[in-house]
């Protein structure tokens, strides 16, 4: 099944859109209060609504939906719940990297299932004793048709429930770089792979993290995403998409932030007016509207690019950017507008605060951002032409 016109999609995505907010928004208060989200009930309607297969290609059960498409339903999950939002983007972003740099018998057997929700794969990548990309110290050594793996990961998504992950490792000498490394899928309960949770998050409430470690855990040959020392060739092509789906995410956050904002400005009467009629107040509005007017033209340009398969490393950096630095001054300025009572849980601007947080640190820090925004510009690359 797919959208074969415009109109089949905005109904599907109203369907979304009300599921999300008559289905999962209820729950919310207790997700947050219990840390966890009631699996047995929303796994199988997000079964149901196509959830786990939005971006899976038709060919292989998926809804096939393109960025442009995707990325709008990313952000509705943002202002109903970050944890249920992260939790999908883990299962698909992971997934489209089969999509993208898997072996077709590997699509065949895996995107199946990860399409319909019986499998899902998270992905492997932070240490807690190295750097994120070449400085990784996981080795995965050949012996005979095995690979024995040896490492640990730590803050892995969907650790608790996921039977698959995609673990960034050495399978080549470090001296030969990026070529050295490769993606291996190891399955949950492999021997040597062992799962511990994590401590509580500040926001997110209720998505599950883990630390993997890896004791000569045998996996075999086969279960190389793609080929041999391709392994930062799709850590860095699914980071590219991953960072755009994290900059929708962040705008689906502050607009909830916005929407809050301003029916409480209306409604809030202080000294005989309501407080949207203070200038101090329109400011932080009109700030908070034109920050994320911003943001949704830049995922604009940058969804067009990854759907025309254009590269745009550069645009996805800078789009993350603005989309983290957007939702935490939005959610900053909602909380000046709600007064007192955003500090409550009882209110939603202080899970939005604290689920933002979340988008600063996925997929790359501020800091690792902007490195891999100059580094671009400074070779010489710049994604726009000035016609006027
Ligand atoms: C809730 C949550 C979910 C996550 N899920 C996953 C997941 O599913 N899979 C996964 O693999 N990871 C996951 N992560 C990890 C996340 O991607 C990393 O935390 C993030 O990329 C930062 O890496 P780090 O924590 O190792 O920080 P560090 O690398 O220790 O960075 C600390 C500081 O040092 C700076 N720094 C580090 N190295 C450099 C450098 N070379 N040059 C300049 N500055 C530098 C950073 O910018 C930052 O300011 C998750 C994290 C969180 C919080």
């Amino acid at each position: 099944m797919g959208f074969t016109t415009q109109e089949e999609y905005l109904e599907f995505k109203q369907r979304i859109t009300d599921f999300l907010w008559k289905e999962v928004e209820p729950l919310v208060p207790e997700m947050e209060e219990k840390d966890h989200i009631p699996r047995t009930v929303l796994f199988p309607r997000f079964r149901e609504m196509g959830l786990f297969r939005l971006i899976i290609p038709e060919e292989y059960g998926g809804l096939g939906l393109t960025t442009v498409q995707y990325l709008p339903l990313l952000a509705e999950m943002s202002k109903v719940s970050g944890a249920i939002r992260a939790l999908i983007h883990v299962h698909l972003t992971t997934a489209r990297a089969v999509m993208l740099f898997g072996r077709e018998e590997q699509k065949k057997a895996h995107l199946p299932k990860f399409a319909t929700g019986e499998s899902s794969l998270a992905f492997g990548l932070t240490e807690a004793n190295a750097g994120t990309g070449l400085d990784i110290k996981t080795t995965a050594v050949k012996q005979g048709d095995r690979f024995v793996l040896n490492g640990e990961k730590h803050l892995i998504t969907n650790a608790d429930f996921t039977d698959l992950f995609m673990i960034a490792c050495y399978t080549g000498p470090r001296e030969l770089g990026g070529k050295g490394m490769s993606a291996l899928l190891v399955e949950n309960g492999a021997p040597g792979f062992t799962i511990e949770p994590m401590p509580h998050l500040l926001g997110c409430k209720g998505l599950g993290h883990g630390i993997l470690t890896f004791k000569d855990c045998s996996v075999p040959v086969q279960n190389i995403l793609g080929r041999e020392g391709q392994g930062l060739e799709i850590f860095l092509g699914e980071l590219e998409a991953s960072r755009v789906f994290v900059a929708a995410s962040s705008m689906g956050t502050a607009e909830r932030a916005l929407m809050e904002s301003i029916e409480y400005a209306k409604k809030r009467v202080t000294f005989g007016k309501p407080i949207a009629q203070r200038e101090s107040v329109r400011m932080l509005l009109a700030d908070m509207a034109t920050d994320i007017y911003g943001l949704r033209l830049m995922l604009e340009d940058v969804a067009r690019k990854i759907d025309e398969g254009k590269p745009c490393a550069l645009e996805a950096s800078m789009c993350k950017t603005h989309g983290l630095e957007t939702v935490c001054r939005v959610t900053d300025k909602a909380m000046q507008v709600l007064g007192g009572r955003s500090y409550l849980q009882s209110w939603p601007i202080e899970r939005l605060l604290r689920d933002a947080r979340l988008n600063v640190l996925e997929e790359g820090t501020p800091s690792i951002q902007r490195l891999v925004t100059a580094r671009a510009l400074l070779s010489g690359d710049l994604p726009w032409e000035f016609p006027w």
